[in-house]
Order: structure tokens, then sequence, then C-alpha cells
């Protein structure tokens, strides 16, 4: 859609992108490679995050897979609602855009920021647009270029490659619902112990989903956690001690932080480096480094 309309001359003001931090690490290199063609366009580009800012008792976390661990639960979308793409990816947009001097000079002149929606000419997109088509928005107008042009997926790809570019893979948080069997295969470990453990975080308060994948079926499990098993992407070993000692110990260093006031307390990824660097197989090492840190160590964390 962006090539498009800048080789028709209707490049954009403005081209946003939320990131939740946990896109794939091809969505990454690919966005780098974009924000070269963009400047050489002089399309004004930036990357949005939804911030927290109230974290109660909690160590402070800065992404979503902070937030699931945090709290203990699934990305909404693995429950069939779309909250966690509304907040980590829609709300910053927006948020950005109020504070953007073009938006506000527009809305000031009683005009509305045109806003150019990806959604594709495909029938599975018609049904996306045609249920935001039905919302009035007093601050936006929305405008669907591919619709418009009648292009499905495919002739976005052929115009990307008519571009010399390289088609981009699918974009989605890693540990999302909508992530397909070949696409978990291709992670890199980190992401792939992030979901073993954000699916063990989670299991005891899951009463209508088995994990990420929803419920189990022919072609694929519930729990992700059991395809990487089944798949061995990940050691059997590592998986059970995951499984077995990584919520607690999370939970005890949740704890543990609440003690401190928040400017000295210890961020979530304190944790996580620690849950990282150990090795596959365990050992004392590791099990050291898992420990939860008691105030006084929280302190020095921090
Ligand atoms: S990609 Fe999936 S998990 Fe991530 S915000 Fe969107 S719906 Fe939620």
């Amino acid at each position: 859609m962006l090539i498009e309309l800048v080789s028709q001359g209707r490049k954009p003001d403005l081209v946003l992108t939320a990131d939740p931090g946990a896109e794939k690490p091809e969505t990454y290199a690919y966005l780098d490679m974009m924000r070269g063609w963009m400047a050489n366009h002089d399309i004004e580009f930036h990357v949005v995050r939804y911030v927290t800012k109230r974290f109660k008792n909690y160590p402070p976390y800065n992404d979503l897979a902070g937030s699931l661990l945090t709290n203990g639960c699934l990305p909404s979308i693995a429950f069939g609602r779309s909250s966690c793409s509304l907040k980590y990816k829609a709300a910053p947009q927006e948020a950005f855009i109020k504070t953007w001097q073009p938006a506000i000079d527009a809305w000031a002149r009683g005009e509305k920021v045109i806003r150019y929606i990806g959604y594709d000419a495909s029938k599975r997109d018609g049904q996306r647009y045609a249920h935001a088509a039905t919302i009035e928005d007093p601050l936006f107008d929305n405008s669907y270029p591919l619709r418009e042009w009648l292009w499905d997926r495919d002739a976005c790809e052929n115009r990307i490659r008519a571009e010399g570019l390289p088609v981009p893979p699918k974009s989605s948080c890693v540990f999302c619902t909508a992530m397909k069997p070949d696409e978990v295969r291709a992670l890199p470990e980190y992401w792939l112990r992030m979901i073993v453990l954000i699916e063990a975080r989670a299991a005891p308060r899951l009463r209508t989903v088995e994990g990420l994948w929803r419920r189990s079926t022919k072609s694929k499990p519930g729990r992700m956690t059991n395809f990487i098993r089944a798949e061995r992407l990940l050691p059997e070993a590592e998986i059970d001690r995951i499984i077995a000692s990584a919520p607690t110990s999370l939970v005890r260093f949740q704890e543990a932080a609440a003690q401190e006031p928040l400017d000295t307390r210890p961020t979530l990824e304190t944790w996580l480096e620690r849950f990282h660097a150990i090795s596959p197989e365990g050992g004392t090492n590791a099990k050291a480094s898992l420990e939860p840190l008691d105030a006084q160590q929280c302190r020095r964390a921090a």
C-alpha cells in the first residue's frame, strides 16, 4: 500500500508502527530496511509503544510479554478477544497522533485526519472492513486503498517485488494465537523459552483454554509448549525445568520486589536476564540464578 501510494504521488504525511515488543526477528529486520526506504522517500516515520505507567506493587515491565508474565495471563486473543491489539497497537498510534502538530492543526480547522488502513480485497479482510466501515469517528476518516484498487495479498506481493524489495513475513507477536506451526518452528530459542514460561505462568488460572493455541485440534495442540516439546525445539529437560521452577521463582521475585519503593524496585528484565542465562541442563549455577531476590538484593539489582 505504501509503495503504491508513493508511486501515485499520494505519499502519506506520517507512517507509524506500533511495536508490542514481541514481533519476530525477521519483522524487526524488515522494519529497519523499510526505515531506510521511507527515509529515501522523505516520509516521516515513528515506532510507537504502549507505555505502562501504573505498576501497583509489581516490578516495572515495558512490553506485552512483561504484562503477561506479571499478571499470569495469556494475550486476550487466546480467549477470542482483541484487547491486546487495541492496547498495544491501536492505542499508542492514536496517542501519538493526538500530539502530532499537523493533526492538531487539522482538527482545529474542523477537518478530520485521513488514516490509511491496509485491509485488502480478500474475503477475510472484507469482513474486517465491513465491521470497521460502520464505526463513525469524530477525528479520523479511514481510507482503504488496497480495496479501492481491488488488490488481494498476491497483488500486494507482486507490487513489493516489482519495487525490488523482499516480501515481508506475516507480522504478529511470537506468542499470538494466530501463529502457524511453521512460524513457531522458526523462532529463536529465546522466544521458545518465553512461550513455555508464559504458558506455565498462566496455567493455574486457565479454565476455558489449554494455552496460547486455545484448544487442541487434529493439526496442533492447545498449548504451544506441547508442540515445542513434540518437535524437540527445546531440550526436554529445559522445558521441564521452566515449568517446574520458573513460575514459582517469578512470583517470589515479584513478592520480594513489592516491598521496595517503585524508584528502587528491580525491573522484570533483571529476572528475565537470569532466566535466559540458565544453561539448558540446569546445574548448580543455574539453580542459584533463579533463586528469588530478597529485598536487599532487590536494591542492588535495581
Ligand atoms: S499480534 Fe496477536 S498477541 Fe499481539 S497484540 Fe495482536 S492479537 Fe494480540
